[in-house]
């Protein structure tokens, strides 16, 4: 798009008070105006003479008011009103209407706008719109489908859809068509020009649907190009090591799990390992629900990697996590060669000499949080990362370990099974594998929604438990990671300790409790010597203790679907039934609807796609790490299948003209690089 003069103030009739009020609408150039869509429309009909009017549809009469009535009624009082033209009489009636006994006289030119019902053959209407007509009242001539915008209460949607409509053809100056015409008729697509002009004035709302299919394409087709744009370049530069396997070390690397493998974590491994043996660097997202058993996968992979005298580096999102992940690994690995190292940026003195070590080759697999990566750390042969329980590498690491002068395979695994509609968008230049599959004998986790006076006998229900040798969460939400949260924690801790769950051993993990004292926590939840864990989200991600059984989360309408879900695969891991209660004083309807649909779902990706219709992308991926662009249109849970287009015509465009340089692609090449700034290979070519 051509940015030409693009302040807002060189249209006339905006003064400043306008672009204020614009301005808290996020609209400060011409392009944000053009692009301010409507969020729906509205059919305004013409004013019909009365003896025209037809039933059930909504229609608008002007008239005289020619008598008034109010009846007081016990229950219900009504006021009724005349209505005439030339052409007929039409009854109105207003329920609890009292108030109109002040305003509505006969003799009154009225314009009312309501659904016709006829009864013994006399048009009426119940509860109409009503405007006293004066001299500035213009006749609704001609009907019109009107668009509605986000408004504010300094600047209606009104006065918004004059503003586009008086200065659309100026601003639809700065369009420029993005895609050749083959490709337009191919799919029906209208040209870019006229969905921008049809989108803000349709003539009905077909025309509205066909422009912003258009407009919706481009959105997703901009997003693909981008996507499909780096990975192009991304495979095309780079050379990974190429690693080897054979049916001999396939069953020595399965040898060291306490377990076998289901089929999937077996589908999924060998679907790794065919990627680790090509040239071309592996970049796959390794999906599954919570608790099918993502790690042993990764390990896999890893002692693939070690076998082939490569590095690995695995990274966790919190610390105890990596501490999890190196107890878990130097269990498996005990009596071998592998040599694993701890990176959690604590212990100076040992990680001096870590460090070392895995410059020299002496460590195989270094286990860390993302500070890993970030740190002045060298590697002498890395061959492999894999990242636990994150959305996507940020961008940022991997460029910091490409300027290293690394080209590591990627092995992405996800704390939320990512809906398919975002793994065809925003995960367009990963390939997916999913494990669909759970380990055998797992109990089903039983959830129940409870209100906070019934708290005391879910913690009753918790002692149980723990006299039945289990062990218990109990997770209460953290806004930020400051003193007020803390303090609330130690309340909780207190009033549990003091009544509900006296006598017991409970222990508290924040994020302000020091790495030792929550390493020494961990382990002796683990070891079975703390019978309850009061908790922020902290264990949100990954923690895996078989032997605990119940999870209580306390003010539950404070997380989405998809945490609740997370925390409660914290449970259900061993041979044990398991419990979740959700307990909440919510009485938003949203939050309640959000609560019990908890307790009806238990498959990660349903509730994962019910948490992207509700909050969107951009929520649902939590902060905006994934780093795109916000699609202004697009509601991409709603979109497969112009997003199954946009994938597969983004790379065709690619192919036909690599650097997008055609002419006719100048405006598209023009519109990806302001789009994605200098990531964007395309702006380094030509
Ligand atoms: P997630 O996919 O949530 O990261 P984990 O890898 O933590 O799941 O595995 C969850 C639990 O299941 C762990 O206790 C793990 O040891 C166990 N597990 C994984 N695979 C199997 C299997 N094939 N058979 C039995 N238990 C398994
Ligand atoms: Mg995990």
């Amino acid at each position: 798009m051509t940015t030409g003069d693009a302040s807002l103030s060189t249209l006339c009739g905006v003064g400043p008070t306008r672009l204020k009020a614009l301005k808290e609408l996020g609209i400060t150039t011409k392009i944000d105006l053009l692009e301010y869509f409507p969020r729906r429309y509205q059919l305004e009909t013409a004013e019909r003479p009365v003896a025209e009017l037809v039933t059930d549809l909504i229609q608008n009469v002007r008239g005289e008011i020619t008598a008034v009535d109010y009846i007081a009624g016990a229950s219900r009082s009504r006021f009724e009103a005349t209505l005439r033209d030339e052409s007929g009489s039409l009854a109105l009636v207003w329920f609890n209407g009292g108030y109109l006994k002040r305003v509505i006289h006969p003799g009154q030119q009225l314009r009312v706008k309501g659904k016709v019902r006829f009864f013994r053959g006399l048009p009426q209407m119940t509860n109409p719109k009503w405007s006293i007509i004066t001299d500035e009242t213009p006749a609704i001539e001609k009907s019109v489908f009107k668009p509605i915008y986000p408004a504010s209460s300094r600047i209606s949607s009104d006065t918004i859809a004059q503003l586009i409509h008086d200065h659309l053809s100026d601003l639809l100056e700065l369009v420029d068509e993005w895609f050749e015409d083959e490709l337009l008729q191919k799919y029906n697509l209208l040209p870019r020009k006229q969905a921008y002009r049809l989108i803000h004035v349709p003539g009905s709302h077909r025309e509205a649907a066909q422009a912003r299919r258009r407009l919706v394409f481009d959105e997703l087709m901009l997003l693909q190009l981008g996507l499909v744009s780096s990975r192009q370049l991304r495979d095309g530069r780079l050379s990974a090591p190429v690693l080897r396997i054979d049916k001999t070390l396939d069953e020595r690397i399965r040898s060291r799990f306490p377990f076998e493998m289901t089929r999937a974590q077996l589908q999924a491994a060998y679907q790794i390992a065919k990627d680790l043996q090509q040239r071309q660097p592996m970049n796959r997202l390794l999906q599954g629900d919570v608790g099918s058993g993502k790690t042993v996968v990764a390990l896999y992979a890893m002692l693939m990697a070690v076998a082939n005298r490569l590095q690995v580096a695995m990274l966790a999102p919190t610390e105890v996590l990596a501490e999890q992940h190196y107890l878990n690994f130097s269990r498996m690995l005990e009596g071998s060669n592998v040599r694993i190292g701890r990176f959690t940026g604590r212990s100076k003195r040992t990680e001096k000499d870590s460090i070392r070590r895995l410059a020299t080759g002496q460590i195989h697999i270094a286990v860390g949080t993302q500070a890993l990566i970030q740190q002045d750390i060298e590697f002498a042969n890395l061959g492999l990362v894999v990242i636990d329980e994150q959305h996507k590498l940020g961008v940022h690491q991997r460029s910091v370990l490409q300027n290293k002068g690394y080209a590591p395979h990627y092995l992405v695994m996800t704390a939320t099974p990512i809906p398919r509609t975002l793994a065809l968008s925003y995960f367009a230049d990963f390939d997916v594998t999913t494990i669909d599959e759970l380990p055998p004998g797992r109990q089903p986790i039983t959830t129940r929604f409870v209100r906070r006076h019934q708290a005391s006998s879910v913690y009753q229900f918790v002692r149980q438990q723990i006299s039945a040798g289990r062990q218990a969460y109990v997770v209460v939400p953290q806004i930020e990671d400051n003193e007020e949260d803390t303090a609330s924690l130690l309340k909780k801790f207190d009033e549990l300790k003091s009544r509900d769950l006296t006598g017991l051993r409970m222990e508290m993990l924040h994020g302000r409790i020091s790495p030792d004292d929550r390493d020494r926590i961990m382990q002796d939840f683990r070891a079975g010597n703390v019978d309850v864990l009061l908790a922020t989200t902290v264990i949100e991600v990954g923690i895996d203790v078989p032997n605990a059984t119940v999870i209580v989360i306390e003010s539950a309408e404070r997380f989405g679907l998809s945490q609740l879900h997370q925390l409660r695969g914290r449970v259900g891991r061993g041979e044990h039934p398991s419990y979740c209660f959700l307990v909440s004083d919510a009485v938003n309807e949203e939050a309640i609807a959000r609560l019990t649909a908890m307790t009806e779902m238990s498959n990660g990706f349903e509730i994962a796609e019910a948490d992207l219709k509700l909050r969107g992308p951009g929520q649902f991926f939590g902060t905006r790490q994934h780093g795109l662009p916000e699609l202004k249109l697009t509601d991409i849970s709603q979109e497969i299948e112009l997003l199954t287009i946009a994938r597969k015509e983004a790379a065709a465009v690619l192919e036909s003209d690599p650097g997008l340089q055609k002419p006719v692609h100048k405006h598209l090449r023009e519109a990806l690089i302001e789009r994605f700034g200098d990531s964007i290979p395309l702006a380094r070519v030509g």
